[in-house]
């Protein structure tokens, strides 16, 4: 058949195989853990040939083998949580979905639970949505070649399993530590074949203040109208920000003038991220305050050598004595945060590669502190940055403490706009809530009004 005629049945074939899933558009709560089209995030033990993707499915079929999660998203780790899958069975197959389990190289994974998919597999009499082995199911609630949904719920010792919205197993653990781990996907044998796609987790407790990404960039392509759309669909708002100062495109009030306006009255907020130390000299506190807020990071700065330096360029970068480029960065940031009229500090506490490695050690007590007073006595918020994983969970508990702000951002370099996995998790484990988050200020009270310019 010609071109044209393949294009349209192969649509037609994803249009049929791949079921939406209208119950998570839009709610920021729920995050996908398949792309639908590659194994980023999945880890296959023992016959990794029996995982691939078809469709925008994943597809179990061969010598028994399961794919692990190994993404991001809560580092694999889930405790509490809902999970979806929907899944599709051909005659004769066995599958199944695990959950608090671990990377297991060969054999069935001994640790954690499996949720059983099993719709007409004679030799096991465990059906589809029995807690394998404590809550069995015998009779199946799906079909043969037919999707169905699995949706898990884990609260503390309790588990509930639902087949296409029926609850088919209600179960309290007496006495048992639940554990904490992983979710992993079942190739059974080489007789059956198993579809999985739409997989979704929402980990619990659900964060109680909407999800804000601040950072995102319109670059690598990626344009406004793709950002709407993509914020749209995963309900989470988007602060658009343009790069201005030395070394970008924008270096004066002109050229931001039609980034402002192509925000104008667009559902996402329009952010100023200020480069470099001389970005005060150079647009106007008019133009600023146009903006819903400003932030900047401590990555360019001039050192103690007196020349420009970016911390990510290796080659701009000298570090002799690791203490003293430590004092050095450590006083930037404070002057940086007393200066200049900024809402949001981010990528924080980011250091050079050439001593990257030793976070932990250089980010000493007394460093942190420096830097999180210096933040609230200014008001100026603390990014939680997924894209370099910034700052430590160290750093995010010591600032809760002392009463600082938080702002979650991607700092994109593309398309690659990720799910905020970092920020989320680093919120639930640090029990951040709407209190600790930073919300735009009104324009009256925008540091560009209150704090201004610094005199030159
Ligand atoms: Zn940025």
């Amino acid at each position: 058949m010609g071109a044209r005629a393949m294009i349209v049945m192969v649509s037609w074939v994803i249009t049929l195989v791949a079921v939406p899933a209208p119950g998570q558009i839009g709610d920021s709560s729920w995050l996908c853990l398949f792309d639908g089209q590659t194994l980023n995030g999945w880890k296959a033990s023992e016959n990794k040939g029996t995982f691939s993707v078809q469709d925008g499915a994943l597809v179990a079929h061969g010598e028994r083998s399961h794919l692990f999660y190994t993404g991001p998203v809560e580092d694999g780790r889930f405790k509490d949580f809902e999970l979806k899958v929907d899944v599709m069975t051909e005659p004769g197959s066995n599958g199944g979905i695990y959950f608090h389990t671990e990377y297991q190289e060969t054999d069935w994974p001994r640790k954690g639970f499996e949720v059983q998919v099993n719709n007409s597999f004679t030799r096991d009499p465990r059906k589809t949505g029995s807690l394998y082995g404590i809550q069995d199911v015998h009779v199946t609630a799906a079909e043969d070649r037919t999707w169905f949904t699995e949706h898990i719920i884990v609260r503390g010792n309790h588990v509930q399993v639902f087949v296409d919205g029926t609850k088919v197993v209600d179960w309290t653990a007496s006495n048992r530590d639940m554990g904490v781990g992983t979710f992993a996907l079942q190739g059974h044998d080489p007789g059956s074949t198993v579809r999985y796609t739409n997989i979704y987790v929402r980990p619990l407790p659900v964060l109680d203040f909407p999800i804000v990404d601040y950072h995102v960039h319109l670059k690598g392509g990626l344009t406004l109208d793709e950002a709407i759309a993509e914020s749209q669909r995963r309900g989470v708002k988007f602060g658009i920000a343009e790069n201005c100062g030395v070394g970008f495109p924008t270096t004066n009030d002109a050229a931001l003038k039609p980034f402002l306006e192509k925000l104008q009255g667009q559902p996402a907020y329009a952010a100023m991220q200020a480069e470099g130390r001389e970005w005060v000299g150079l647009f106007s506190p008019e133009i600023i305050a146009q903006f819903d807020y400003v932030f900047t990071d401590s990555m360019t700065f001039t050192d103690q050598r007196g020349q420009r330096t970016r911390l990510w360029m290796p080659n701009e970068v000298q570090v002799e004595d690791k203490q003293a480029f430590m004092e050095m960065l450590v006083g930037k940031i404070e002057k940086i945060f007393s200066e200049e009229p900024i809402d949001i500090y981010v990528n924080p506490t980011f250091l050079p590669a050439c001593i990257a490695g030793e976070y932990d050690a250089l980010w000493t007590e007394a460093r942190m502190d420096k830097v999180i007073a210096a933040a609230v006595k200014n008001g100026i918020a603390i990014e939680i940055n997924a894209r370099y994983r910034l700052p430590s969970e160290r750093f995010i508990r010591k600032a809760k403490a002392a009463g600082a702000k938080f702002a979650f951002g991607t700092n994109n370099g593309g398309k690659d706009l990720g799910q905020l996995a970092y920020s989320r998790m680093m919120a639930r484990r640090c029990g951040l809530t709407k209190d600790d988050m930073f919300v735009p200020k009104p324009d009256g009270q925008k540091p560009i009004r209150t704090k201004g310019l610094p005199q030159r």
